[in-house]
């Protein structure tokens, strides 16, 4: 397992804990050489996870679209990558516990939005103004109201 602040390849598996239903294992790793500490899930492959958007079509579920689009958000604010990855790998290892086949698109926006509004407020105002498709300033008024 590489560790994403220096690139090196051994750690140290500080604590391993299963998910409820068994199917992802968390690791809490330190870096040999830089010391720093990471994440990693451990997931059965090859489960089939589809999204169902909102014009009604699927797509497989791509953990990298969850980080583009929180990335997006959190421009020029300070968060850092390791928190962008971590939101994306809670938010996959809760659907797939799910044991569903198919999760609509607006529910994975409604996880990121929940997440992001704990780490920064301004990253989770301008997520929400693309993901919930606002149409009215009324809409956008309660979600300010929300953070306020
Ligand atoms: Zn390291």
């Amino acid at each position: 397992m590489i560790c994403p602040y220096c690139g090196y390849n051994q750690s140290t598996v500080l604590e391993s804990r299963d998910t409820e239903e068994g199917r992802v294992t968390r690791r809490r790793r330190e870096c040999q050489r830089c010391h720093k500490r990471f994440t990693t899930y451990e997931r059965i492959g090859n489960i089939d996870l589809k999204v169902i958007k909102k014009d009604g079509r699927s797509e497989l579920f791509d953990p990298q679209k969850i980080i583009r689009g929180v990335r997006k958000a959190c421009w020029k604010r300070p968060v850092e990558d390791g928190n962008i990855q971590e939101i994306a790998d809670e938010i996959e290892m809760k659907l797939l516990n799910r044991k569903k086949t198919a999760v609509p698109s607006r529910d994975i926006g409604r996880m990121i939005m929940n997440r992001l509004r704990k780490i920064d407020k301004i990253a989770y105002l301008r997520f929400a103004s693309v993901y919930l498709d606002m149409e009215s300033v009324a809409d956008f008024e309660n979600v300010l109201k929300e953070v306020k």
